[in-house]
């Protein structure tokens, strides 16, 4: 039996299906909305659906942007011809906080796991291939993470490249085996560049 009234268990139900939020929590989320000035509502809701309407995947690179192409595609400062292929958009901002990296990157949105269902097609390989072939790349970095999927990924995507004869290279196990590039220290992740090997 339901002990809430429609729109209150309508909004708790919604606010449970974003990730990390518990029943718990979307409760206490949802009456504290229902508490808050109808204004405060009102920009929490724009901002949500301006968050949503106004960005879209670079066409170049897969990353989420509000013009496409991206600022990082578009420019001039960056290396075109060096890629950093990564998981998803977090690791871009773990990147960039670090300063060193001067190239571009590849947005995969997702590693290859069979265990849950994500083949080669579901994530974005076939946009880093159309883009390797148009384009004067000199060498592809993997630094997706170093767990059982990411590796499984780096060796997939090195297979595809090396045929075409660009150098393809692996970022150096200074991350932790099973750890996360998102939370990587920028030292670390610096390290982790520079010591990168051929694949
Ligand atoms: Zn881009």
């Amino acid at each position: 039996m339901n002990y809430y009234i429609e729109p209150v268990a309508r909004l708790i139900n919604e606010l449970s299906r974003l990730p990390g939020i518990g029943g718990k929590t979307a409760q206490r989320l949802a009456f504290h909305i229902i508490d808050l000035p109808i204004e405060r509502v009102r920009e929490l809701t724009q901002a949500i659906m301006k968050a949503r309407e106004g960005i879209k995947y670079c066409s170049v690179c897969c990353n989420l942007t509000d013009q496409d192409p991206c600022a990082i595609c578009s420019s001039h400062h960056r290396d075109h011809s060096l890629i950093c292929v990564v998981k998803d958009s977090r690791d871009v901002i773990a990147m960039e906080k670090m300063r060193d990296y001067k190239g571009v990157y590849h947005i995969l949105h997702g590693t290859i796991s069979p265990m849950e269902g994500i083949g080669p097609d579901e994530i974005r390989i076939k946009e880093l291939l159309n883009r390797v072939n148009n384009s004067e790349i000199r060498e592809v970095i993997l630094a997706t993470n170093p767990d059982v999927e990411g590796e499984a990924t780096a060796v997939y995507i090195s297979r595809l490249l090396k045929p075409l004869g660009i150098k393809v290279t692996r970022i150096a196990h200074g991350i932790p085996v099973g750890g996360d590039l998102e939370y990587a220290d920028e030292v670390t992740l610096s390290k982790a560049l520079e010591g990168r090997r051929e694949m």
